[in-house]
């Protein structure tokens, strides 16, 4: 089978074709970093209005690069919630009108969900439930556990700040050069991992300057960084009484780095938490959104699981996968893919009038949808 998915809940306009075997035909993410700097992040009725003239671009786009027709395709996905709702609704009646117009099952996905399931269509050896899935962005900093397609728990979700906006405040902070990329988690990133010089690998930890706490330990899977970020501001201040004086690259540096260390220790800390107390064994750990591309991250999440295999005495060990970048942050190939995972698992078709979710818990999921639908 063949599914158009679109997604528009937040400031992404994103259209894609996905076949049910795993292949994505074309995959059309539209941004809107100009009209979110001028309005200093996403104002709803902009992006609004930026998805109805996008979103029919991204579906035209998408179509031609699978080089394919309304006819060829077996259903439209769109994403249902949660989101912004008059971002949801200009995807959502986009979808509903292609459906109608072509007579073809209309799939509503929870893009949580979507996010949650992008693994298994990036991945040749897709992880086998019940797995986890940190997501860490600039909006959320969240675990999740997959019991099945349909099935999942929150373990533990952010208090404060999400991993991504701490990174960006603390690079603000610190008067890093802008990036060209979206966030400033790259550039704090790159200054940490030059402290001194080279590679922090081939580095001690020991000789930091600025040697930061981890957020409070409680024997509670959450996360939290205001803590440490408070930290970071006082640490930074006594360094340069003045913070508008220019701050030496060195310092920088050493602050970046002992930042990044405490705030992905204490991420890493809670996953291996996590994995210690479920009631359950887990099979896999799957990393996704923005903060995903961080190497110090990735590599002491492997530390973490190498340990957690010795330590447990695990028979098999617990398998890491971080799908390519442009599929961990927003997109609507994952839409279309659990689409087709739940045409797949029986749906005939969601009727035309569900209503979109803003809010939408992910221990809630499709509750509302009719027993005839399947
Ligand atoms: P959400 O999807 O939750 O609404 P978002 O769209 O801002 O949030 P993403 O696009 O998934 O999130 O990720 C962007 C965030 O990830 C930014 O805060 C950015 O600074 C951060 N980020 C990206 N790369 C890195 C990195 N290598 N290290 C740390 N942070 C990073
Ligand atoms: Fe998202």
């Amino acid at each position: 089978i063949r599914i158009l998915g679109i997604e528009s809940s937040a400031d992404d306009a994103c259209a894609a074709v996905v076949s049910g075997d795993r292949r994505i035909l074309s995959s059309v993410v539209m941004k809107q970093h100009e009209i979110n700097k001028e309005y200093g992040g996403i104002h709803p009725i902009q992006a609004q209005e930026a998805h109805q003239s996008d979103i029919p671009l991204a579906i035209r786009q998408a179509l031609k690069e699978a080089d394919l027709t309304l006819d060829d395709l077996d259903a439209i996905a769109y994403t249902r919630g949660p989101g912004m709702m008059g971002c949801l609704g200009v995807g959502a009646t986009s979808a509903k009108a292609l459906a109608a117009a072509a007579d073809k099952p209309l799939v509503g996905v929870h893009h949580m969900q979507a996010h949650a399931l992008t693994a298994m269509l990036t991945e040749d050896v897709p992880p086998r439930f019940p797995f986890l899935t940190l997501l860490v962005s600039g909006g959320h900093t969240q675990l999740l556990l997959a019991e099945n397609i349909e099935t999942y728990r929150i373990i533990g979700d952010k208090l404060d700040n999400a991993l991504g906006d701490a990174f960006d405040k603390i690079a603000r902070l610190l008067q890093l050069p802008p990036s060209p990329t979206h966030g400033l988690g790259p550039v704090l990133e790159d200054y940490a991992s030059r402290f001194p010089l080279g590679p922090y690998v081939d580095q001690p930890i020991e000789p930091m300057r600025f040697p930061l706490t981890k957020p409070k330990e409680m024997k509670m899977v959450a996360f939290s960084f205001a803590g440490l970020m408070t930290q970071t501001e006082r640490r930074a201040k006594k360094e340069f009484s003045n913070l508008k004086m220019k701050i030496p690259e060195k310092v920088k540096r050493e602050i970046s780095r002992a930042f990044q260390v405490a705030a992905i220790g204490h991420v890493v800390q809670k996953v291996r938490l996590a994995i210690d107390t479920l009631d359950m064994p887990i099979h896999g750990l799957v990393v996704s959104g923005g903060v995903g591309s961080n190497l110090y991250l990735r590599e002491q999440l492997r530390v973490m699981l190498d340990d957690v295999l010795v330590t447990n005495k695990l028979d098999d060990p617990i398998g890491l996968y971080f799908p390519p970048i442009p599929l961990c942050t927003d997109n609507a190939a994952m839409i279309a893919w659990v689409a087709a995972l739940r045409l797949q698992n029986g749906l005939k078709s969601d009727p035309f009038n569900l209503p979109l979710r803003r809010k939408w818990s992910l221990e809630d999921l499709y509750n509302d949808v009719p027993a005839d639908a399947y």
